[in-house]
Order: structure tokens, then sequence, then C-alpha cells
């Protein structure tokens, strides 16, 4: 208190002996062996890429640059590179503007992927999550590794860490590096960048977070001197007038309630997005709110990007698997409450593909074993 600082300040942004604080048991699928290759691996090579899903989110982008800060660190040449524009609330990321956009610079990453001695693929489970990286990653000859936290891993890869249980590829990430002998490695910076991860993908800590792990590892960034309030304001306090605008109208005009199905459905047409100045990220966590009505169970979103396209997401609480329902009608997929896919067509014609998985929903919540109602 000397400074005259809460203390609550005090205690985020001072450095704090980590061993203070208990390491976290490693999951199972982060295994011994795993761990000592990865170290043989790292000692190795001097060049390396890091490659994440298209439309990055938190933990695309959190895992990405937390591994960047460490892999440099440890003296190995390496670039982050995304298939498309991150969103502007994440450009605070340390490291955020060095990352090489796919879409942007494509020979640039051609280049640099062709000359990766290894590439690290981190937060997705399919090679078509990267879009046009995709054909350059196969055609590389540089050793992979693909860390993710997605059901239905579905990609060839040297090393996997493939863990569905865990709520973020930041929390894997982070049990994978500790289990390498490079925990010391994450400095403040690669601390705020997974942390960033794994609150985004938990919703701030309100899904997917029960397990007591989750904290230990929080604690231990925390003792590396990170602000997980600062984290907050950074990440979600950030709008512009485009995105209250179209977010407003959005909610006021055009969410549609199915009662019988306790689902919300909003759709932005091509023509509705251009109108309202939309950028991209100006809808990101627009699905969610529905849910915050008391028994909305399931919240679908279909954009049209462009006239031909729609992006959809789909989020549910309870059992109601929306994931399944993002495979079998868009080509998608994701988590049991959280997923997405895409459609080709019109806004129209998505939209009436969504009459076939209403009794879907509707036959799980007469199903449903948990009280989400
Ligand atoms: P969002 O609705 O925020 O775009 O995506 C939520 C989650 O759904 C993502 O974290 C990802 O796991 C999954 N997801 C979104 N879009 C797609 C897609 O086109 N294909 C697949 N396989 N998963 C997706
Ligand atoms: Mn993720």
């Amino acid at each position: 208190m000397a400074l005259g600082l809460p203390p609550e300040r005090l205690a985020t942004t001072a450095m704090i002996e980590t061993t203070n604080y208990p390491v976290p048991d490693t999951p199972h699928s982060v295994s011994r062996s795993i761990a000592r290759k990865l170290r043989r691996l790292l000692d190795g090579v001097r060049r390396a890429s890091i490659v994440c899903h298209m439309s990055p989110d938190g933990d695309a982008l959190g895992s990405s640059l937390a591994l960047y800060r460490v892999l440099t660190a440890m003296g190995i040449s390496t670039r982050v590179i995304t298939p498309d524009m991150p969103p502007r609330n994440l450009m605070f990321l340390p490291g955020a503007d060095n990352i090489m956009i796919g879409s942007q610079i494509p020979d640039v990453v051609e280049r640099t992927l062709a000359s990766a001695e290894v590439i690290f693929c981190l937060d997705f489970n399919d090679l078509h999550r990267v879009d046009r990286l995709a054909p350059m990653i196969e055609a590389s000859g540089a050793t992979r590794v693909s860390v993710d936290h997605h059901l239905d891993f579905a990609m060839e890869a040297d090393l996997i860490v493939s863990d569905p249980s865990s709520s973020s590829t930041c929390a894997l990430l982070y049990h994978l590096l500790a289990a390498s002998g490079l925990e010391e490695m994450i400095d403040r910076d690669a601390a705020i960048c997974l942390y960033t991860g794994m609150m985004t993908d938990t919703g701030n800590f309100s899904y997917n977070s029960n397990s007591p792990d989750l904290y230990l590892i929080i604690a231990r960034l925390l003792a590396k001197g990170i602000d997980k309030d600062d984290i907050y304001r950074k990440a979600w306090n950030v709008t512009s007038e485009s995105r209250l605008r179209l977010c407003g109208y959005a909610l006021a005009e055009k969410m549609e309630i199915i009662s019988d199905c306790h689902t919300a459905v909003i759709c932005l047409s091509h023509e509705e997005l251009m109108r309202m100045g939309y950028s991209r990220g100006d809808t990101e966590s627009l699905v969610n709110q529905p849910l915050a009505i008391p028994g909305i169970c399931c919240s679908i979103f279909l954009r049209e990007d462009r006239p031909d396209f729609v992006k959809v997401s789909m989020r549910s609480v309870g059992d109601i698997p929306v994931n399944r329902f993002c495979s079998d009608f868009f080509g998608g997929g994701g988590h049991l409450n959280a997923a997405g896919g895409e459609f080709h067509g019109s806004l129209a014609q998505c939209r009436s593909r969504l009459d076939e998985i209403m009794p879907l929903v509707a036959e799980c919540l007469s199903n449903s074993t948990t009280n989400s109602l």
C-alpha cells in the first residue's frame, strides 16, 4: 500500500515467485513421450512457422503468439501465419503486429511455409480450417505438430496433442510447454497470450471452466505478472460505432424467437451488413446474447458474407449438440455448445435448412436430462 495502489493491482502486476503455486497435473493427452519428442525437436530446429485457423479467435491467436514468444526466446526464427485478418479487439496481444496474413501476402507466406523446418498447427482439427494455407502446408516437408482441443481430430501430423476435454488450446499448450520443461520460457507477454485464449474460449470462465487445473494454470500466469483485469478490458471493452449499431439492429429488428423449440435465430443479409457498415469482427459474440433470455437453449446466427455464402454460428446450453447440427447440415463442426459451419447459397435457402433442424432441437429438449429450461 506504500505506493498508494489498491492491493489487487499490486498483486497482478508485480512478479511473484511462481514456485509459490503448485504446477497443475499434466493431462493424459500430453504424454511424457510427446513432451520429450517436442523438446528434442525444438533443440534441433532453426526455423518454425505457427499456423492457426481462419477467422482467428482469442484461443487461436493467443496460443500462436504465446508459442511464438517461447520459440523466439529459444533462438528459433519463428513466424505466426493466419489465413486471414485477425479481429481488431485482439490486436493488443503482444506480437500481433508481426503476424503474416495469408490473404494479404500469399506468396511470402508460401515461401515461409516452404522453408520452415517445423510447422505448428494450433487450434484446428482439420486442414480445411486454414483455407488457402492447406495446400501450402501439405506441400511442405516440415515436421508437423498439432495441438488442438476440438472433437473429431482429422489431421496428419508427426506429433499430435488432441484433447477435446481441454477448454482451450492455450491451456493444452501450457501443459505441453510445462511437460517439456519450458514453463520458465513463458514470460509475461506469453502469459498474456495464454490467459487470453483460456478466457475467450470459456466465455470469461462461464462455461467449460469447472476444472480446478485451469485455476492452477491461471495462478502461475498471474505470478508471471499478467494483469487479467486489463486483459479482460482490452479483449471485450473495445467496440466501434458500426459494431454497436449492427448488434443493436440485429437484436431489435432481426431476432426471431421460435418458442416451441426454445431457439433464437438471427439472420443478417449481405445488403444489411453493407448498409450498417459491417467490418470483420463486428458480430463476434452476437450469437451468445439470446442465450441470456431464460428459456432460450439454442441460438443460431446466419451471416450472409457474400450473396452466395452464409457463415453459420450456433450456441446452446445443456446437451443440445450444435456441433452435430453444424457438421450434418453445414459441413462444419466445433464443440457441443459452440459450433459453426458454412452454407453455399442464399440466406433464404440457408434459413429454410433450419426448418429441418428445429425438430431435432425439440427432440433433444424432450429427451434432455439436464435442467436447462
Ligand atoms: P464461431 O461461431 O464463433 O464462429 O465458432 C464457434 C466454434 O465453432 C469455433 O471455435 C470452431 O470450433 C467451430 N467452427 C466455427 N466455424 C466452423 C467451420 O466452418 N467448420 C468447423 N469444422 N468448425 C467451425
Ligand atoms: Mn479454441
